[in-house]
């Protein structure tokens, strides 16, 4: 995986956008709290934070992912 976005200060959430990555998604870098993600369909996108307060955050952006309905066509 090579990684042209600015990394994120936490490792789980750099995971994350590298699941993100892996899938085929364009990762922007952040303006202010977020990253913006696009789907290689054009037709998804979402704000990953750069400091959830949610604990379950991570996953619960993992299985939204997976939900997308071009995430196994996007997937490479
Ligand atoms: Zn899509």
């Amino acid at each position: 995986m090579r990684r042209y976005w600015a990394k994120h200060p936490k490792k789980e959430l750099e995971a994350l956008l590298g699941e993100f990555h892996e899938a085929g998604w364009r990762i922007e870098n952040p303006k202010r709290k977020y990253y913006r993600v696009k789907c290689p369909c054009g037709e998804h996108k979402k704000s990953v934070h750069i400091s959830p307060s949610d604990p379950n955050y991570v996953k619960n952006t993992l299985s939204w992912l997976y939900r997308q309905p071009c995430y196994q066509e996007g997937r490479r």
